[in-house]
């Protein structure tokens, strides 16, 4: 067994556990896992400094998320573009590939709350979803996701690996992770060694607060940059967790430090079990207008909603940048609130037609 398999193994997953390590009423604890099960690996664990603290609240589990009357099971309707059961299929030159339904811990926040470390994923599974994908030529961009993809050792992610780069028409591969930043001894050599050879391959991961940024992340994040894997990040908003300027820009900048350009910042889905972390859209554009400007563009992460209900991802700007816009010029408010005019060529001499675009 390798280092990273022992340190899972001796993950916190029953109640017992987990109640005597935070003193939890054991009967409370019991009713949350039932439903949404818990694992704090021994790494993460080592992150928490006290209760109720952002690394707390990722992965201890809490009364609220069993009393929610707001979210749904399945927020972003995945069942709805779901063609076989591995597969996640909204936009057409992408897809969704699930390898398996476990993670080195279980984030209480988790979109996919109704599945990981509930509905197991065969390997059957994914050889369908493999099928699908080859079937279907308009598909250019394979993102494995889960569950934790990394979480399957290498053997097996290799054989998936293979199987999907073999496809011609598939150009990128993307791994969603959070591996690195949950735990980052998971990033072996032997590992980065294997990926390599699967070029264009890019992986996202998932970091929500500074703090989880320690010398082992940097490490793993070195690594996998240093394989050439470009390495980017997402990050959702939670409540009492990151919702705030300081805490974001402060993950932003540790984020380029280690080599992960931010990717994506995310209003939180409608989920099930999650409504007591939820903030408002409002906070998440501020944050966004208190980056701009003050921090390197390269540093700064789109906004986005995943729509409920299935209408994909769009992203957000704060709106009151370009206050008038037309044929002569563009009026707009700088990061220090001071008004700009742009001029305008005109159409005819940029020899551009309006909605080219759409
Ligand atoms: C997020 C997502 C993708 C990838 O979207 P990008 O904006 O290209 O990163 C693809 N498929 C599904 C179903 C998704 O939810
Ligand atoms: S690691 Fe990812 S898939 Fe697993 S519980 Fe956390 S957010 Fe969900």
């Amino acid at each position: 067994m390798e280092r990273w398999q022992h340190i899972l193994k001796k993950s916190l997953i029953k109640t017992e556990q987990i109640s005597t390590a935070f003193d939890l009423e054991s009967e409370k604890t019991d009713r949350v896992i039932a439903e949404y099960p818990a694992r704090i690996n021994p790494y993460f664990m080592s992150l928490i400094q006290k209760k109720d603290d952002p690394i707390y609240k990722q992965v201890v589990p809490d009364e609220r998320e069993i009393y929610d009357d707001v979210g749904m099971d399945d927020p972003l309707n995945e069942e709805g573009d779901s063609p076989v059961p591995s597969i996640v299929h909204r936009y057409k030159d992408r897809a969704l590939l699930m390898v398996t339904n476990q993670c080195a811990i279980y984030c209480r926040f988790c979109t996919r709350k109704r599945l990981v470390g509930k509905r197991p994923i065969s390997r059957e599974m994914v050889r369908r979803g493999i099928d699908y994908i080859r079937d279907r030529e308009e598909i250019k961009d394979v993102i494995l996701s889960g569950g934790d993809p990394l979480i399957l050792k290498d053997k097996a992610l290799e054989e998936i690996l293979e199987r999907v780069r073999s496809i011609p028409h598939i150009e990128v591969i993307r791994i969603g992770t959070r591996m690195p930043c949950a735990l980052p001894q998971r990033i072996t050599k032997n590992l980065c060694r294997m990926l390599k050879k699967y070029h264009p391959l890019y992986i996202n991961i998932n970091f929500i607060h500074p703090r989880e940024i320690t010398k082992e992340v940097a490490t793993a994040c070195n690594r996998l940059a240093d394989a050439g894997i470009p390495l980017g990040s997402q990050t959702v908003l939670l409540k009492g967790i990151n919702d705030d300027l300081e805490t974001i820009k402060e993950l932003m900048q540790r984020l380029i430090a280690i080599r992960v350009k931010p990717y994506y910042l995310y209003q939180a889905d409608l989920t099930r079990g999650t409504e007591h972390m939820r903030t408002t859209v409002e906070c998440g554009l501020d944050i966004l207008r208190g980056l701009q400007g003050h921090i390197s563009g390269f540093a700064i992460p789109k906004f986005m909603i995943d729509l409920p209900g299935g209408g994909g991802k769009i992203a957000l700007l704060p709106s009151d940048t370009v206050i008038e816009m037309n044929e002569i010029e563009v009026i707009v408010k700088n990061y220090k609130n001071k008004i700009y005019h742009y001029p305008q060529v005109t159409a005819e001499k940029a020899g551009y037609e309006w909605g080219r675009g759409n």
